[in-house]
């Protein structure tokens, strides 16, 4: 039987559950309010102008556009109709589906204080990205300006909010940047006036990895000139810094990345949602209580074999779309519950240092680094990219150079409030990213 399958969301997992189904019989339906798939884990590359954004989106269309049953609507969905079996979209559209497959993902989570967005991005969308590089980069140019020696160091303090792996990430990379950038290209700032802060409110960094992981990395940023300060709360974020105990912080740019909340689509079908804001699914990733309804990735809430729910990463996500496009092309012929095979959990530090944790085993320092970004250059969405981010990092790697450092003109000094501002739900473990 012919049946409509309506996919919500074309990231990790939506993608690989409509791959999937492509040149079926069926009519398959790829819905995003954005017209590409974006590869989150490289974002903090953008932000500190390492990549450009094409390097790291490729257009939906262009990705399933050789499936001729795969039609992609670019909408913001808005509702579900469980009843009718129709997706509701903006402008008051609505789209009939068979089986709906619910792939909407996460966002960063504020916990109540969306106020402090506008001066601190996270990095779920090209957007922030683009807007942390701009805020970063522009205070280098106004800090080489300054006349005053402490406006000079305000500028060239960078606070970064949590310190999972992108948290780690963002600062490593941002250390990295303003020393090579201090040392070669500006003329009147000087390395000891930079500062880049991690504040993290629990009692270590990267909690999701094994303790000795955690120091290793805590013991590598301390080593390339990152202040770490753990057990430490954010009260207050400003435009011109961020408050920490009775400490005001006076920084050139903040970037959020202190935790992230499911997708609101557990509102749509009126369900209660588990802590961390995400859908319950049984085994099968069925929605539970609704028969031809299936949630996957961030905003599904499976239960693993240790009991515990499975992180938000891209690797459950893809492997969840893929085993849920095989059960709808067989029309659940195959019923074996799905099981998520760990490929282990990684977190880059710097240049040259990476850690890796298999569960049985773990892996840090150069041989994780070179290792992280072969599967990070191996997971990108297809050739081109692969070729052409292999040839930046291989040309980086030589030079220290970074391509991407570009200031958009007009925004010097301007501070760009335009951050979407859609309100979502709570997290699951390993979530912070
Ligand atoms: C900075 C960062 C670094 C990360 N690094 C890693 C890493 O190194 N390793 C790892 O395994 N994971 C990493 N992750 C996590 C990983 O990216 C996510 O787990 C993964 O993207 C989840 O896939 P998904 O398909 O559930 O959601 P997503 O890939 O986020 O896709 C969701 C899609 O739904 C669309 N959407 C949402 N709401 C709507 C709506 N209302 N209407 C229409 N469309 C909608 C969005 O536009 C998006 O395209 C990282 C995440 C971030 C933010």
């Amino acid at each position: 039987m012919r049946e409509r399958f309506v996919i919500i969301g074309g990231g990790f997992g939506g993608l690989a559950c409509a791959r999937e189904l492509g040149d079926t019989k069926h009519s398959v339906t790829v819905i995003d309010r954005r017209n590409h798939n974006l590869f989150q884990p490289l974002l903090y590359q953008v932000a500190t102008a390492a990549l450009s954004p094409a390097d790291i989106a490729e257009p939906i269309r262009r990705t399933l556009g050789r499936y001729r049953n795969i039609n992609m609507i670019m909408a913001e969905v808005i509702g579900i109709d469980a009843q009718s079996r129709q997706v509701l979209l903006d402008g008051n559209d609505r789209v009939d589906f068979d089986r709906l497959v619910i792939a909407t993902g996460s966002e960063y989570n504020y916990f109540g204080k969306d106020g402090w967005r506008a001066n601190a991005p996270g990095m779920k969308t090209i957007h922030e990205a683009r807007q942390i590089r701009q805020r970063l980069l522009s205070s280098f140019e106004k800090a080489e300006r300054a006349h005053d020696e402490q406006e000079k160091r305000n500028l060239l303090t960078y606070v970064v909010i949590g310190g999972g792996p992108t948290g780690v990430e963002m600062a490593g990379a941002i250390s990295e940047l303003g020393r090579f950038m201090i040392n070669r290209d500006f003329r009147n700032i000087q390395l000891d006036q930079l500062k880049v802060i991690l504040i993290e409110a629990g009692p270590r960094i990267l909690a999701a990895f094994p303790e000795k992981l955690t120091e290793y990395a805590r013991h590598y940023l301390e080593k390339i000139g990152v202040e770490v300060r753990t057990g430490e709360k954010v009260l207050d974020v400003t435009s011109e810094g961020v408050m920490v105990g009775f400490e005001f912080i006076r920084t050139g740019c903040i970037v959020w990345g202190a935790g992230v909340k499911a997708s609101p689509a557990h509102r749509w079908l009126g369900l209660d949602a588990v802590p961390g804001g995400r859908i319950p699914v049984d085994r099968r990733l069925q929605v539970v209580g609704h028969r031809n309804i299936f949630a996957l990735g961030d905003t599904a809430n499976f239960t693993g074999t240790d009991g515990k729910p499975l992180p938000g990463l891209a690797q459950v996500a893809k492997q969840q779309g893929i085993y849920l496009g095989r059960l709808l092309k067989n029309q659940g012929a195959d019923s074996a519950a799905f099981e998520f095979k760990n490929r282990g959990n990684t977190a880059v530090i710097g240049r040259n240092a990476a850690i890796f944790d298999f569960g049985n085993w773990t892996l840090k320092g150069r041989a994780a680094w070179f290792l992280w970004a072969f599967v990070h250059v191996y997971l990108l969405i297809n050739f081109e990219k692969r070729i052409l981010v292999s040839i930046q990092w291989i040309w980086r790697y030589l030079t220290r150079q970074r391509g991407a450092r570009l200031i958009e003109e007009g925004s010097i000094g301007k501070i760009d409030e335009s951050v979407p501002s859609v309100v979502y739900s709570v997290t699951g473990p390993g979530g912070d990213r």
